[in-house]
C-alpha cells in the first residue's frame, strides 16, 4: 500500500466546514487504496492571533513561551479534523509533532528538523487509522516543544513523506496550483502543469510564499515528488514538483515572484582597504543577521572610499539598528540610511542557463515602465532586481508580459507528466 502525505494550510481549515471538507479529501485519497497522513496548519490567522495575543503582555517575550503558545494552534485544527473523520465513519487519531516522533535541533522558533522516528504513526496506519500530525512544530533534547518557522508546516509534511517512504506528498491551499505569478497579484497568471524543485525552491525563496523554501528543499534532497493543488477543487491535480532531469524545457523564464519582505541598508564611506567589508559582514553574522542582496560602489579617488548596500529581512531590522554603532566604530562610516521603500522583484527558470540576453531584457521591460533599478542579483537561474515598492504590480505585469507568463501564452509541457 503506497502512503500520500497532505498537507492543509490555515485557510483550508479556518473554519469547522471547511475541516469537514479537508476530512472528506483526506477519505477520499484512503479510498483509493492508499493509507493516508495529514498534516494541518492552525485554523485561518490563529498564529497571528496567539502572536498579537503574546505582544499585548510582552515586548520580547521569551522564545520557548512563544513556542508553547504557538504550537497550540496546530493542536486544535488537528484534533477537530480527527473527529470531522471520525464523524464521517472512518477511523483516525491526531498527535502532536513529539507524540509524531519529530525530533528538532534545540532552537526555538525556527528549529530544523533532525530526524522522525516513524513507528508510531506506522503502527496506527497498520491499524487502517488516517492519521493527523500538527504541523509546524516537534520537540527536542529536554523534551522542549520547538517550532520551525512561520510557514513551517509545509515542511512538516514534507519531511514525513521521505521518512515514511511516502508516495507523494500534496499540499493543498487556498490556490489551484503553482502559477508563474501570484494569481492574487497578477490575474492573468498561468497555472504551471509541471516545474523543477530548483526553480520551485528559487520561486520561494524570491518570495512566492505557496511553498515553504525549506519544505522544497527536503523534497529536492530526498526526490519527494509533490503537488501543489487547491483545497476546494478536489479533482484538479494542480502543479507537479519533480527533479528537472524529468522535464523537457521550453522556456527561459518559468516563473516570477516581488517581495516586499527587505529593506535596503546604505552604509556610506567605507574606507577602500582590505578587512572592511569582511569586519562588517562577520559582525552581521555574528548578530545572525542574514544578508540577500551586496553591492560595493566604485571607490572615489578623492577620498579611497565607497559605499555598501546590502538587503536584510524587515523582522531583523531592531537587529540592525542595535549594532550600528558598533558598525560605526569598525568601518568608520559617514551615515548608514536604512530604504524600507523597496521590492524585490525577480525572474525565475532553468531555461535561462546559456541563453543571453534574459538580464538585458528584465532591464530593459523595467526602463518601459520607467522603473528605477536601485540593486541586482543574479544566480544561475534566476536575476532579482531592486526597485521602489510601488513599481510592484507594474513591473509584475510588464514582466510576466514580457517572459510570456501571462494570457494564453505559457506553453503546455511537452510529452507526458510522470505517473506520480
Ligand atoms: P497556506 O495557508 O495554504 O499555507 P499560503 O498563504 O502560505 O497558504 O500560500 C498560498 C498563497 O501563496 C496564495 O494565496 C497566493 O496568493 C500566494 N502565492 C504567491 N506566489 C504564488 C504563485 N506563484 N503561485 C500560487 N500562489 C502564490
Ligand atoms: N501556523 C503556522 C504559521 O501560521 C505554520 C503554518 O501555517 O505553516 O506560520
Ligand atoms: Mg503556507
Amino acid at each position: 500500500m503506497s502512503i500520500i502525505v497532505q498537507k492543509f494550510g490555515g485557510t483550508s481549515v479556518a473554519d469547522t466546514e471547511k475541516i469537514r471538507n479537508v476530512a472528506h479529501a483526506a477519505i477520499l485519497e484512503k479510498e483509493l487504496g492508499n493509507d493516508v497522513v495529514v498534516v494541518v496548519s492552525a485554523m485561518g490567522h490563529t498564529t497571528d492571533g496567539l502572536i498579537k495575543l503574546a505582544h499585548e503582555l510582552s515586548s520580547h517575550p521569551s522564545e520557548r513561551e512563544m513556542d508553547m503558545l504557538m504550537s497550540t494552534g496546530e493542536q486544535v485544527s488537528m484534533s477537530l479534523l480527527a473527529m470531522a473523520i471520525q464523524e464521517q465513519g472512518h477511523d483516525s487519531i491526531s498527535l502532536t509533532g513529539a507524540q509524531a516522533g519529530i525530533k528538532t535541533e534545540p532552537a526555538h522558533m525556527c528549529a530544523r528538523i533532525i530526524d522522525i522516528d516513524t513507528t508510531r504513526i506506522n503502527k496506527h496506519l497498520k491499524e487502517g487509522k488516517i492519521v493527523i500530525v500538527a504541523g509546524f512544530q516537534g520537540i527536542c533534547e529536554g523534551n522542549e516543544i520547538t517550532t520551525l518557522g512561520r510557514g513551517g508546516s509545509d515542511t512538516t509534511a514534507v519531511a514525513l513523506a521521505c521518512a515514511l517512504k511516502a508516495k507523494r506528498c500534496d499540499i493543498y491551499s487556498d490556490v489551484e496550483a503553482v502559477y508563474t505569478a501570484d494569481p492574487r497579484v497578477i490575474k492573468t497568471a498561468q497555472k504551471l502543469k509541471v516545474i523543477s524543485y530548483e526553480e520551485m525552491l528559487e520561486l520561494a525563496r524570491v518570495g512566492a510564499n505557496v511553498l515553504h523554501p525549506r519544505s522544497v528543499e527536503t523534497a529536492m534532497l530526498n526526490d519527494m515528488p509533490m503537488r501543489v493543488r487547491s483545497s476546494f477543487k478536489l479533482d484538479d491535480v494542480g502543479t507537479l514538483i519533480i527533479g528537472a532531469d524529468k522535464m523537457e524545457l521550453n522556456k527561459p523564464v518559468t516563473g516570477l515572484a516581488c517581495d516586499t519582505s527587505q529593506v535596503r541598508i546604505i552604509i556610506c564611506d567605507v574606507q577602500d582597504k582590505p578587512g572592511n567589508a569582511a569586519r562588517l559582514f562577520n559582525l552581521l553574522a555574528d548578530n545572525n543577521l542574514s544578508v540577500d542582496m551586496i553591492i560595493q560602489s566604485y571607490a572615489r579617488k578623492a577620498t579611497n572610499t565607497n559605499d555598501i548596500a546590502f538587503t536584510i529581512s524587515k523582522n531583523d531590522l531592531d537587529k540592525f539598528n542595535s549594532i550600528k554603532d558598533k558598525i560605526n566604530e569598525i568601518v568608520n562610516a559617514s551615515n548608514i540610511f536604512v530604504d524600507d521603500d523597496i521590492v524585490k522583484v525577480s525572474v525565475v527558470g532553468a531555461g535561462m542557463i546559456d541563453r543571453p540576453g534574459i538580464a538585458a531584457k528584465m532591464f530593459d521591460t523595467l526602463a518601459r515602465e520607467n522603473i528605477n533599478i536601485k540593486m541586482i542579483s543574479t544566480s544561475e537561474i534566476k536575476i532579482s532586481c531592486l526597485a521602489e515598492k510601488k513599481y510592484s504590480d507594474a513591473a509584475a505585469r510588464a514582466l510576466c508580459k514580457a517572459f510570456e507568463l501571462d494570457g494564453a501564452s505559457v506553453a503546455d509541457v511537452k510529452g507526458d507528466l510522470p505517473d506520480v
